[in-house]
C-alpha cells in the first residue's frame, strides 16, 4: 500500500506512487485517451472527465491505495521519483528531487 505523503500541488496528503505502481496506473496513457477522446469530439477537458475518460486510471489507483481520485490529472504528478526525500524535520518531500532544504520549513536536506 503506498504511503501518504504531502502533495505540493494538491496541498493534502495522497497515496504517492512508485514507478511500478505508476505504470500500472498509467496516467501518459490515460493522457493520450483524452486528448484522442477531444480531438474526436471537439469537447472540453471538463467535459471529457464528466463522461468519465480516464475512469481506468481512476479505478486502478484506487485498486492499489484505497484512495478515491476524481481527477485523472491529479495522477500524473502523484508519483515519487518527481519528489525528494521526506524532510527529516516535517515530513514533506523536498519539492524536487536535487532540492537541498525544505520549502516548507526550511530545514537542510539530510546528506
Ligand atoms: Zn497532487
Ligand atoms: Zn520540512
Amino acid at each position: 500500500m503506498p504511503e501518504l505523503i504531502y502533495c505540493w500541488r494538491c496541498k493534502m496528503d495522497v497515496p504517492m506512487l512508485t514507478e511500478d505502481e505508476w505504470q500500472l496506473v498509467n496516467p501518459t496513457g490515460l493522457v493520450e485517451q483524452i486528448k484522442r477522446y477531444r480531438e474526436e469530439t471537439g469537447c472540453s477537458l471538463a467535459e471529457a472527465y464528466r463522461n468519465n475518460i480516464g475512469a481506468t486510471s481512476l479505478t486502478a489507483y484506487e485498486a492499489l491505495t484505497g484512495f478515491r481520485e476524481t481527477n485523472p490529472a491529479a495522477l500524473m504528478h502523484h508519483r515519487l521519483k518527481l519528489y525528494g526525500p521526506l524532510c527529516t524535520s516535517c515530513r514533506k518531500p523536498l519539492r524536487t528531487p536535487t532540492a537541498t532544504f525544505c520549502a516548507a520549513c526550511g530545514a537542510g536536506r539530510e546528506v
